[in-house]
This record gives C-alpha cells, sequence and structure tokens, in this order.
C-alpha cells in the first residue's frame, strides 16, 4: 500500500542485547530524571498550608453588605437576580414591620436571599446591578461540599458580621487581624 506520507520508519526486529533486556541504564537514567527535580523550583503550591494571592481582580464568594449601624442594605429589589446570567440568585421580599428600622435599613428588605453556587459563574454582574451596594464578591471562594444542597448559600451564609455586635467576627471576615 502506497504511504500517505514519508514519515513511516520501519521498526528495527534486532533482538534486545543482555543489557537491554535488564532494563538497569534506562531505570537509572529515569531515576537521575527524578532526581534532578528535587533541586528545581517547585511549580506547586502546598494548599491549604500556603495560599497564592489572588489577582486584585479576582471575584470570589459573596457577601450580603450591611450599613455602618449594622442594618441589612439589600432592599429586595432583584436587579442582581435579573442581571445574572446563570439564574442563580433566588429571593422572597418582605414589608419593614415597626420596630425593625434597626435590622434593615429600607422599608422592603430580602426575607429569603438563596446563591447557588453550583451555577454562579462569579461573573460578578449582580454586584454591578445592585443600588444600594448590598452584595459583592469577596477574596475568598465556596469551600468544597459533599452534597448539592450545601452549595446553595442563604442569607445566614451571605451576611456579613454585624459591625456593631460582631467585631471580632467581621474584622476576620475582612481579612484584617483582630
Ligand atoms: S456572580 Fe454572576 S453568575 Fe454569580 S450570582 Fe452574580 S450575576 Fe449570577
Ligand atoms: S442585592 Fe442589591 S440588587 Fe440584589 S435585591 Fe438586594 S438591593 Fe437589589
Amino acid at each position: 500500500m502506497q504511504p500517505l506520507t514519508n514519515k513511516a520508519q520501519a521498526v528495527s526486529r534486532q533482538p534486545m542485547t543482555f543489557w537491554e533486556r535488564l532494563y538497569l541504564i534506562n531505570i537509572i537514567k529515569g531515576m537521575m530524571i527524578t532526581f534532578s527535580h528535587m533541586f528545581k523550583k517547585q511549580p506547586t503550591t502546598r494548599y491549604p498550608e500556603e495560599k497564592r494571592p489572588f489577582s486584585p481582580v479576582f471575584r470570589g464568594l459573596h457577601v450580603l453588605n450591611r450599613d455602618e449601624e449594622g442594618r441589612e442594605r439589600c432592599t429586595a429589589c432583584g436587579l442582581c437576580a435579573v442581571a445574572c446570567p446563570a439564574e442563580a440568585i433566588t429571593m422572597e421580599a418582605a414589608e419593614r414591620l415597626e420596630g425593625e428600622e434597626n435590622l434593615y435599613r429600607e422599608e422592603k428588605y430580602a426575607a429569603k436571599y438563596e446563591i447557588n453556587m453550583l451555577r454562579c459563574i462569579f461573573c460578578g454582574l449582580c454586584e454591578e446591578a445592585c443600588p444600594k451596594d448590598a452584595i459583592y464578591l469577596s477574596e475568598t471562594f465556596a469551600p468544597a461540599n459533599y452534597t448539592r444542597k450545601g452549595f446553595i448559600y442563604g442569607k445566614s451564609d451571605l451576611l456579613i458580621p454585624n459591625p456593631t455586635t460582631e467585631a471580632t467576627d467581621l474584622a476576620l471576615a475582612r481579612g484584617v487581624e483582630a
């Protein structure tokens, strides 16, 4: 049969010599390559003991923000959910009752707010769309989980600690030494 290219090479059918059958030289060559890597700079990061610095434009896990008095900023307007290309955000709005002014900044608030981290593509459009500075993407990421349900983050997972009552937790969440 006519070959398509002239790259084909005839394989030598010579029987292996004694030294070739021992594979000793090849094993030594391989060990030398392995040994030489011990003196090279390691390209890997030993996570979780070592953490790689993120890029300044890194977009990680979402945080629901509070104002300086510790009130939730979100007014459940739904703009983030509309802007989300992955349809990862769901929420239920509720009206603020009398006496709840210290909890919610606006007259309407999100009674339920969920983000499905398995759908999210961390594009940051929700942050861009929010008129109340109520959501932003932090410099952490969603940790591994065993169940799909574990990746649906509710308000308790997303809300930033209250600056008036949980100052230490807030400092930790912001990565500042308390
Ligand atoms: S980061 Fe993008 S994909 Fe994720 S919830 Fe926000 S808008 Fe949706
Ligand atoms: S996070 Fe912002 S955009 Fe989304 S519902 Fe709350 S206020 Fe509206």
